[in-house]
């Protein structure tokens, strides 16, 4: 790997992309605010999946044997690591997928916080003891590691999205395959490397990056010697990737797309719901899948809350995340992830714009090449195709509502399931609506709704299984039950 700009900013050996196998071919990262390639790493093929596959299986037995306060100890030193490297991981982090400086440091903290949270749970991964039918039989229940786990993560939040899934199967006893998004395999192998330096072999935990994401995908997906499958991303992919993994009963989960509404009532506290609103839609610039796709807001005040709405946007402070000398700029808003996401965006507002929806502010569609300015729309309806998209970008379109009824049957109205949010300060109408929104996460009130100790999943086309909180090693474990007799 050779990546320049970043030399003397990031601790060299996170920078160094080769681990047990030696890979031929490499490709190119590119910084997307700039739009240069500054690194280059290791192109991995599908045959190198297969024997990263097979260290992983060889490797289990040890791992999985370990007590569990041993393999704890590992992974609270990891913790430590990721939170001493703070800053270079988030200077790296932000080189490849373009968030603010701050917002990248913050990711870092916030894989650091699963990190511990899973340490601290593998120590607690409880069985049960069950009343026998018969006085001469004794029934226990075991939880045990699935076996080998092999993850697919996107590029929007490259570290946090690996870093949940790669300790929670390691907290079980699970060894690991991953395969991080082609445009940020930086933040993983730094992930893989300090993982190491804490004590894991590197056949535990590898990284496997390439441009060759479907012949990878196959493997991951198919290998008889694989127990599970954990992917986030693209609904599209996800649908893909599960039919692959029936062929061999795999375990899976999907972390899919989502389409959150976020709804705000004339009872709201209107101050609190823009505060939680700018955190819910423009963090990561909008490239966020429990990020405010829709903001609902009742007819009443729904004028004010949109002029309200344009004051703060247009007030975001957009641009890249360092300056000319290297230095980081205490931007808001950074670039998409490449031009083609912009373009798509542009082209999406264009025809919304067209089909009658009003853009807010005289800036609204600003920007060449990866770079959009952030933007309220008006006036749209919930059945057009910018309400029922994943924008994946800084537009807040804004739909407006009669009454809760029909707030609710708006927001239920996409094919998605994730996250969605709600503001009043009337707690029957925040418990009636919170129970029937059809989504896996709802914020009452709340902007910032994921934590490490929360369980984080969707339902319908969002996916299932959870990360997180004490249901997030379900997906890693094996529930055996043994029936002693003869007693
Ligand atoms: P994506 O589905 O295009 O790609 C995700 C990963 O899948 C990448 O590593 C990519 O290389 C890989 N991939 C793509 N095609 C593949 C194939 N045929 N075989 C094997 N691997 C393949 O998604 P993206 O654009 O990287 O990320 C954005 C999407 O991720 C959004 O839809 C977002 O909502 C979703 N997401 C969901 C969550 C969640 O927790 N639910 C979190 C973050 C992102």
């Amino acid at each position: 790997m050779n990546p320049k700009p970043l030399q003397g900013v990031v601790d060299n050996d996170l920078l160094d992309a080769t681990w047990f196998y030696e890979v031929a071919d490499s490709f190119a990262v590119m910084n997307p605010a700039t739009g240069e390639d500054f690194a280059w790493v290791p192109d991995a093929s599908a045959a190198d999946a297969s024997v990263a596959v097979a260290a992983a299986a060889a490797e289990f037995p040890r791992w999985s044997g370990l007590a569990a306060r041993e393999r704890a100890k590992v992974l609270f030193r990891w913790a430590d690591l990721l939170l001493e490297h703070r800053a270079d991981l988030g200077a790296l982090l932000s080189y490849e997928q373009g968030k603010p400086v701050a917002e990248a440091i913050g990711e870092i903290e916030y894989s650091a916080s699963y990190v511990q949270w899973f340490a601290e749970e593998a120590t607690r991964l409880y069985g049960d003891t069950i009343p026998a039918p018969a006085s001469s039989k004794r029934i226990f229940v075991t939880k045990q590691a699935v076996g080998v786990v092999t993850v697919i993560t996107p590029w929007n939040f490259p570290m946090a999205m690996l870093a949940r899934k790669a300790v929670a199967a390691l907290a079980a006893g699970c060894t690991l395959v991953a395969k991080p998004a082609q445009e940020t395999p930086l933040s993983a192998f730094a992930l893989h490397r300090l993982a190491v330096r804490a004590g894991l072999s590197a056949a535990a935990f590898a990284v496997v990056a390439g441009t060759a994401s479907a012949a990878i995908g196959e493997v991951l997906t198919q290998h008889q010697a694989v127990a599970k499958f954990s992917f986030t991303g693209s609904t599209r992919v996800g649908r893909l990737l599960a039919a692959q993994c029936a062929s061999t009963v795999k375990r899976v989960s999907l972390e899919l797309g989502g389409n959150a509404p976020f709804i705000v009532f004339a009872d709201a506290d209107i101050e609190a719901a823009l505060d939680g609103l700018m955190l819910a839609k423009f963090r990561n610039a909008g490239q966020t899948c429990v990020c405010a796709n829709r903001v609902l807001v009742d007819a009443a005040i729904a004028d004010e809350f949109t002029e309200r709405l344009a004051a703060r946007v247009s007030a975001l402070r957009v641009g890249p995340a360092f300056t000319d000398d290297g230095s980081a700029d205490d931007v808001q808003i950074g670039p998409l992830i490449h031009e083609r996401a912009a373009t798509g965006l542009r082209e999406l507002l264009s025809r919304a714009v067209a089909d009658g929806a009003r853009l807010v502010g005289a800036e609204a569609v600003q920007g060449d090449g990866a770079w959009l300015h952030p933007c309220v729309v008006a006036d749209v309806r919930n059945d057009s195709e910018l309400a029922q998209s994943e924008l994946f970008g800084p537009v807040a379109p804004v739909i407006r509502f009669r009454n809760e009824a029909e707030a609710l049957t708006l927001a239920n109205a996409t094919e998605y399931g994730l996250a969605a949010y709600l503001y009043s300060r009337d707690i029957g109408r925040c418990l009636r609506v919170a129970e029937g929104l059809q989504f896996g996460m709802v914020g009452i009130n709340d902007g910032a709704i994921s934590n490490a100790a929360a369980p984080f999943g969707g339902m319908k086309q969002s996916g299932y299984g959870r990360e997180g909180s004490k249901y997030g090693l379900d997906d890693y474990v094996e529930t055996k039950y043994l029936s002693i007799g003869g007693i």
